[in-house]
């Protein structure tokens, strides 16, 4: 069965493609650019020219949408901001149309999705998929991109949006910036340390696409988030006790964040706490790393 991903090439979508085709699933990618990835089909698109590879949607069986601008390089400028929106929204629009010129319904359509959907910061309030948006940037950035995807939605293809938390990979998002200075002895809160991190590990962001894909009772959006959400304090002693480094450092004082980084600072100094409620009671989603010890301890060392 084919599963056609959008920035298939990015750090989520490398461990799924491993995943996907040990399981014997066949692999293709939309892609900015062509390239040659072993195992895996590279279709280009372009969506400003409306172009798409002849092929791309050929014996289509699952469609997953991870193409997305990353959303912590460098400041938001206005520009950046609508690049930010325009890649996760204007690309699945793209997509909504060809298929419906092509008259071609996908078994199953799974979206990333952010865990900004409740805001940048609500403090210690326990978030449900049944908690209203809020309505900063990232937020609206998420608002946006799910009303995209309903446009596949609409035509009558089940659709799972993944609310996804900070993914604790070996590589890509956040994980190696947010590890960077306890690797040079300097890790240190940052702000308050009070704030909630909503995390998940790569394997069971990966493993959740999967079954989301596999099982008909996924249906709607999830907070895709681990059972056991943590403090950015508490994250960062795991990351020092995974590498063996010391936390001596005060905290990074919060203003100092905000000068370096801007109104993008909210994405480290907010507390968001989600609960993973739909997970645990609407599916059979089994955790390989419920808890932060494990999973730092597993990419890091
Ligand atoms: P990456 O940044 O690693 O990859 C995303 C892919 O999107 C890129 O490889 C690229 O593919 C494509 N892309 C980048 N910029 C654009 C653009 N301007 N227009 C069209 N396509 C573009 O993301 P991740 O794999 O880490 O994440 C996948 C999705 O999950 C993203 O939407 C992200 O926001 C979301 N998510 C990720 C989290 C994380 O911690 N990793 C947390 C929460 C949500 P190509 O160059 O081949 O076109």
């Amino acid at each position: 069965k084919k599963v056609l991903i959008t920035g298939g090439t990015g750090s989520i979508g490398k461990r799924l493609t491993e995943l996907l085709l040990k399981k014997g699933y066949e692999v293709a990618y939309l892609s900015r650019k062509k390239k040659a990835i072993p195992s895996v089909q590279v279709f280009e698109w372009d969506v400003e020219k409306g172009y798409l590879e002849q092929g791309a949607l050929d014996n289509l069986h699952f469609l997953i949408h991870l193409a997305g601008a990353g959303v912590a390089e460098g400041r938001w400028t206005d520009k950046q901001k609508k690049i930010i929106i325009s890649s996760r929204t204007d690309t699945i629009t793209f997509l909504a149309n060809q298929l419906k010129q092509k008259n071609i319904l996908p078994a199953a359509f799974i979206s990333a999705s952010g865990s900004s959907y409740y805001g940048a910061d609500s403090g210690n309030t326990r978030n449900t998929e049944a908690s209203p948006p809020a309505n900063d940037f990232l937020s609206h950035v998420t608002l946006e991109w799910e009303k995209a995807a309903d446009l596949i939605k609409n035509q009558e293809v089940r659709t799972v949006k993944l609310r996804t938390g900070v993914v604790i990979s070996k590589e890509g998002g956040a994980m190696p910036k947010i590890a960077l200075p306890a690797r040079f002895g300097f890790g240190a809160p940052l702000g308050s340390g009070k704030q909630w991190v909503p995390w998940i590990h790569m394997d069971d962001i990966c493993q959740m696409y999967i079954d989301a894909l596999e099982n008909d009772f996924w249906d709607g959006a999830y907070n895709a988030v681990a059972p056991n959400p943590v403090t950015n304090e508490e994250l960062t002693k795991q990351i020092c006790i995974a590498l063996d480094k010391p936390q001596w450092l005060p905290n990074v004082p919060a203003f100092a964040l905000k000068l370096a980084f801007g109104e993008m600072a909210s994405v480290v100094l907010g507390s968001s706490y989600l609960v993973n409620e739909r997970i645990r009671k609407d599916t059979e989603f089994v955790y390989a790393f419920p808890n932060i010890k494990e999973a730092v301890k597993d990419v890091l060392q």
